[in-house]
């Protein structure tokens, strides 16, 4: 599943085709992913210059210079493809920009969405209305967490995954950030001290760095002709370990919380 460092390469190697180029062709070739398309998405795309390409929280944005947002998610296995040889029956939508590039966006489980905003509302458009700092933003850091989860008697890990407090973490990060931190998922989040939370917040974007920077060594492989972007292999240091060795030696545990894992190391991760 993508996770917010993938979501941050895709755009980046989007970016490297899209940015500055005109769209010459716009096809859905479906109508819908998770929800239907905007009935007018062709047209309004269609002719348009892109003008630059970001992400928020797990959303890659690019923008045109019609006043429009074009706003993608790659739910649970979307990505896009650069210059493919040929389309598949999973290749839902197809832009083709000025230079004769193919950039197809392939979702076999189809929870992605595809969306069109103006520019200049999104801020207050679902789902970016109200929601908290990006984490590797200015906003994000030790006395940010202070003041949002002061009083709050929740674990921390459930905190951190609230969109609310900090946008675009998943489950994943969340785990590796806590157990580099040293901080118990189950911890009460208004009872971490200041000093922690700082430690805590440089975790977060460290271990997001990381795997964005590991991402980024990946980039040659977009010169492949079915290049497929974003995704990469990482060493994780508590995800998915269960039973295996943390590096203080102790072992690495897993607890289930309403069906979603956590993995942490009892002896690191104590209080
Ligand atoms: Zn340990």
């Amino acid at each position: 599943m993508p996770e917010l460092p993938e979501v941050e390469t895709t755009v980046r190697g989007l970016a490297a085709v899209l940015e500055g180029r005109r769209l010459i062709s716009v096809e859905a070739r479906r109508a819908d992913l998770r929800r239907p398309f905007p009935p007018d998405l062709r047209q309004r795309l269609t002719g348009a210059t892109v003008t630059g390409l970001r992400r928020r929280a797990k959303y890659g944005l690019i923008d045109i210079d019609r006043g429009d947002t074009f706003i993608f998610h790659l739910g649970m296995s979307g990505s896009w493809r650069i210059d493919p040889v040929s389309l598949g029956k999973h290749d839902h939508f197809v832009l083709e920009t000025d230079e004769g590039r193919r950039i197809v966006l392939n979702d076999p489980r189809r929870f992605g969405s595809l969306d069109l905003v103006p520019t200049d509302a999104l801020e207050r458009s679902e789902p970016f209305a109200g929601m908290g700092p990006e984490p590797l933003g200015e906003t994000f850091g030790g006395a940010w967490l202070a003041t949002a989860l002061a009083g709050r008697t929740a674990p921390i890990k459930a905190m951190l995954l609230d969109q609310r407090i900090v946008a675009g973490l998943g489950n994943i990060y969340v785990c590796e950030a806590l157990h580099l931190a040293g901080i118990a998922p189950t911890r009460a989040a208004g009872r971490i001290s200041r000093a922690r939370l700082d430690r805590l917040a440089a975790a977060v974007r460290q271990v997001l760095l990381a795997a964005i920077e590991a991402g980024g060594s990946s980039l040659r492989d977009y010169a492949r002709p079915d290049g497929e972007l974003g995704y990469f292999s990482a060493q994780w240091r508590v995800y998915g370990r269960e039973g295996e060795a943390c590096h203080c030696g102790a072992s690495i545990a897993r607890r289930v919380d309403s069906g979603r894992s956590t993995f942490f190391c009892p002896r690191c991760q104590r209080s």
